[in-house]
């Protein structure tokens, strides 16, 4: 079986793209902590409010109700995932070896790239909730304004993604993962790509990883 792979990257690294291509490509399963949460939060539900707070100051959730969304959704036994905004920091890590993984072969991607250039990057990012694509007004601007090429469907900014919550979230980012980099690098499972190139670049670096 494949490993199991591990993204790690700031908010606007182009992990998600990259998700969703190792997704259609190569068959993986995709499990976003952002996006269970999201879910959570349409639900209206009482944790659903309290979340909705903690995601629109940038802040964290806490780690005990993220682990617990990540085992209801997935059973790495059976499937290989792609585990995409988890972890966030060191706890996340071990919870993720220790609750999850257990002995599977799992691997570790870091998308290095310089925060500086994310946050215009961020900002500028529209989503399609439906079909998953993922735009950029500048680097890649759907053909219809403001509709998905896909789906047609409306496209989104997200709450989130204006200025003052992104940089909180890089903060947050930067502060959390340093631990969380070491920890893979120390046993040989972090693998870095360059997050600043094509994605077509990108991914066959990934591809190279998972074969
Ligand atoms: P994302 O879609 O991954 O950028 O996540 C959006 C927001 O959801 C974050 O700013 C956090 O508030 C929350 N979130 C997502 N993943 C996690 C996680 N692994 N641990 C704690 N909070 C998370």
């Amino acid at each position: 079986m494949s490993p199991q792979l591990i993204l790690i990257g700031a908010p606007g690294s182009g992990k998600g793209t990259q998700a969703k291509k190792i997704v259609n490509e190569l068959g993986y399963n995709h499990v976003s902590t952002g996006d269970l949460l999201r879910a959570e939060v349409a639900k209206e539900s009482d944790l659903g409010v309290r979340i909705k707070e903690v995601m629109d100051s940038g802040e964290l959730v806490s780690d005990e109700l993220v682990l617990d969304l990540l085992k209801a959704n997935c059973a790495v036994d059976k499937s290989t995932y792609i585990f995409d905004g988890y972890p966030r920091n060191l706890v996340q890590a071990k919870d993720l070896d220790s609750a999850l993984l257990g002995g599977v072969k799992s691997l570790a991607i870091y998308f290095e790239v310089n925060i500086d250039t994310l946050v215009e990057r961020i900002v500028n990012r529209r989503v399609a909730p439906k079909s998953g694509e993922i735009y950029n007004l500048k680097t890649k601007p759907p053909k219809v304004d403001g509709k998905c090429d896909v789906s047609g469907e409306d496209l989104v900014h997200r709450k989130d993604d204006n200025e003052d919550t992104v940089r909180t979230r890089m903060k947050v980012f930067t502060d959390n993962i340093e631990p969380v980099i070491e920890y893979y690098e120390s046993q040989g499972r972090l693998v870095k790509v360059d997050a600043t190139n094509n994605l077509d670049a990108i991914f066959e670096d990934i591809k190279k990883v998972v074969k």
